[in-house]
């Protein structure tokens, strides 16, 4: 749990500028730096902290989001990981029956918050088709399992491109939103493909 948001952190950094490129096209091109923040901040944090509770590190991340992220993409991640940390409290591995659940209620919290549908141009149109797919594939390993979400993720926000935004500051656009994909949605499956890439290690 702790490689995979080490893993996550380095690889939000490496994309920041490509992940600020896509909120400037159609947002306010801080997605990037907010994400960039946020994940220095829980690298901080988790490099200080105590690592036998999968719950109690989730817990840390989410708060850590929630308070350095900002914007409306700040307490999404942080209610994600939030929500995962309640499922995955006082656990100490993690397995698959928990990752589901964790992504399930993360995904039900964000469109709690956030009032999001699928198609909505957003962060949802990566997270559940990548929760679908980690369903889908119970007959292979957790690592397979989690690349397959991590495929499904990056298709998903490959497919916001043409879509209208209908949640959000790039909603303001309207029709001028279409034709560019989503920050959220793209940020969202560069986390999936780091826990994949964790797992598979
Ligand atoms: P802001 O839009 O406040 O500048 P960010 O740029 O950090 O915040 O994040 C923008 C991303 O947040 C969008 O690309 C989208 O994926 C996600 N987002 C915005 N509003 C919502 C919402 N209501 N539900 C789900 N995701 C959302
Ligand atoms: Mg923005």
């Amino acid at each position: 749990m702790v490689h995979w948001i080490e893993r996550a952190a380095e690889v939000i950094g490496e994309n920041e500028k490509y992940l600020t490129e896509l909120d400037a096209a159609i947002g306010d091109s801080d997605h990037g730096a907010n994400m960039a923040r946020g994940f220095a901040a829980v690298r901080g944090k988790l490099a200080g902290q105590t690592r036998d509770d999968v719950g109690a590190i989730l817990k840390t991340v989410g708060m850590t989001l929630l308070s350095t992220v900002g914007g409306a993409s700040g307490p999404l991640y942080g209610t994600l990981f939030l929500e995962a940390a309640k499922v995955a409290a006082g656990k100490t591995e993690i397995d698959r029956a928990t990752i589901q659940q964790s992504l399930s209620a993360g995904l039900a919290g964000i469109q709690k918050r956030g009032k999001a549908e699928p198609l909505d141009k957003t962060m949802v149109d990566a997270l559940g088709p990548a929760i679908q797919a980690f369903e889908g594939a119970a007959g292979l390993s957790l690592a397979e399992a989690l690349a397959r979400a991590a495929e499904a993720a990056r298709q998903g926000a490959e497919a916001t491109i043409p879509l209208v935004a209908r949640k959000g500051r790039a909603s303001y656009l309207g029709e001028r939103s279409a034709g560019h994909q989503d920050p959220g949605a793209t940020s969202m499956w560069l986390l999936l493909r780091s826990l994949a890439e964790a797992a598979a290690e």
